[in-house]
Order: structure tokens, then sequence, then C-alpha cells
């Protein structure tokens, strides 16, 4: 689904990502861990498009994408959420989730005056989707209460919902349980796992708790200092003697 072939990156002298060789599978919820500072964010952002990589390649579904602008990475199929949660203020939570649709999905203006019965019928298509995803993630409950007022944990589900509805084969979580409780983790926890099995979406997921790296993922890749050092089935990629020292040694 996703692979990525000798990518580099340096910020001036700093050689940022070196040489990494990943394969994702399809279905698959792949972790992506290491200390800060080790190249995980940069990563994420060759993949996506926002710093792409100076060498290597990176494909999605077996076509180049590296060097392609991040909006376009992004109507391929390629999407992520924020570490930070980056909701639209002041909107209701329905209306949060049907952006993240409709800025992905938006019919070009003469086609929807044209064909004003298929625009009619995407926007059905529009609603199905979204309804199936509040659904999922179990959030009737507060969809036309303004985001700003639920509590955070619920504020992540939104932009896991929000970027679920544009239907992305590949999606990056980057730490989706930042500032969570226990409880609130555990459910993430079980909604990533429900929306991979709904929608089969590819999954990237950058996490620091390293039982929830453990629940989720079937595999992971362990960076330090932008080198891969550990790849393979999460429990052992995770314990291997390198990752050990590596954390301890910061
Ligand atoms: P992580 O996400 O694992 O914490 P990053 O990918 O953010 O690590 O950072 C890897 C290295 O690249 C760090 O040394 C960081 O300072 C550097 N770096 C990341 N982004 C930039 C940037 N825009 N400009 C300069 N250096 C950067």
């Amino acid at each position: 689904m996703l692979e990525c072939a000798a990518v580099s990156r340096w910020f001036g002298g700093l050689q940022a990502l070196k040489g990494i060789d990943l394969h994702i599978h399809r279905g698959e919820i792949f972790g992506l861990v290491g200390p800060n500072g080790s190249g995980k964010t940069t990563l994420v952002n060759a993949i996506t498009g926002f710093y792409p990589p100076q060498q290597g390649e990176i494909r999605y579904r077996g076509e180049r994408i590296s060097g392609l602008k991040p909006h376009r990475i992004a109507r391929k199929g390629v999407a992520r959420t924020f570490q930070n949660v980056a909701l639209f203020r002041g909107l209701s939570v329905l209306d949060n989730i049907l952006l993240g649709r409709h800025l992905f999905m938006r019919p070009s203006i003469l086609g929807a005056a044209f064909y004003w019965w298929w625009a009619e019928r995407e926007e059905v298509a529009h609603r199905v989707r979204v309804e199936e995803v509040i659904d999922l993630l179990q959030l009737e409950s507060v969809r036309d209460e303004p985001v700003d007022v639920i509590p955070l944990g619920m504020q992540k589900r939104v932009e896991l919902a929000r970027a679920l509805c544009a239907e992305p084969g590949f999606l990056v979580l980057d730490e989706p349980m930042a500032g969570m409780n226990q409880e609130e983790k555990e459910y993430m926890v079980r909604f990533i796992l429900d929306a991979r099995d709904a929608m089969g979406t590819t999954m990237l997921l950058i996490e620091h708790h390293m039982d929830v790296v453990t629940a989720i993922c079937n595999r992971a890749v362990v960076l330090n200092n932008g080198e891969k050092i550990a790849e393979g089935p999460t429990r052992e990629a995770i314990n291997d003697p390198t990752v050990v020292a590596a954390y301890i040694g910061r």
C-alpha cells in the first residue's frame, strides 16, 4: 500500500532521515516509534508531501507520490490527523466532520451546475458516509455540540471521524492518544481497530505509549537519530536491545 525506498531528508547540516526503507501492507496498522527528535514527524511530512524527501522515493498503491504537492497526495487518498487537535472552533461536531468530507471531495462548480442530479447524489453519499462514521465512533450524543465544549478525548475522536469521512486509503494518526486519560485511551484503541475493520483503512500510527502500540499495531518500525534501528512484529521490534538502549540513552 505504501512504500518508502531509501528516503533521506536534511535540514541544513542535520540529516533527519537516513535512507529509510518501509513497506506497509493493505489493511495493516503500522507503528512508528522512537525517542523525541528521531525523525518520526519528518517521515510523516515526507509521506504527506510537506517536506519532500531529497533522496529516495515514496510510492502509494505502486504510484510514485514523492515530489507531488501535499494537496495532490491528499486527493490520492493519503490523510493525516495532527498531534494537537486541529478542528474548526465554533462549529458543531457534525459540521466539522462534514467539512472533512467536502474539502476532499468537493465537486467542481461547473459540474454541479450542469449535473445537479449528480451533485445531489454525491450529497446523499456524503451524508450516508458521515452518519456511518458518527455511528462507528459513537459521536451521536454530541453531534450538534460546538467542538470547543466537548472533552479533549472526544475532540480527538471528532478529528479521527473527520479524517475517516474522506475515505482515505492510507491514514497517518499522529499521537491520537496525547493528553488522554486511561479510559479515553482504551476507547480510542477500540475505535481505531473498529475503523480499520469497518473501512479497511491502512494506518500509520505515531505513538509514545508502548502499551497502545502493542495493542493496535501488528508491526512497527523504530527510528533513532533518523535511522531505522528495529522493525518487525511489534513486541519484538520494541523490545529489541538497540531500542531499549536508545530510549535509556537519551
Ligand atoms: P520526532 O517527530 O521523532 O520527534 P522530528 O522529525 O520532529 O522528530 O525531528 C527530527 C530531527 O529533525 C530533529 O533533530 C529536529 O530538530 C529536526 N527538524 C525537524 N523539522 C525541522 C525543520 N523544519 N527545520 C530544521 N530542523 C528540523
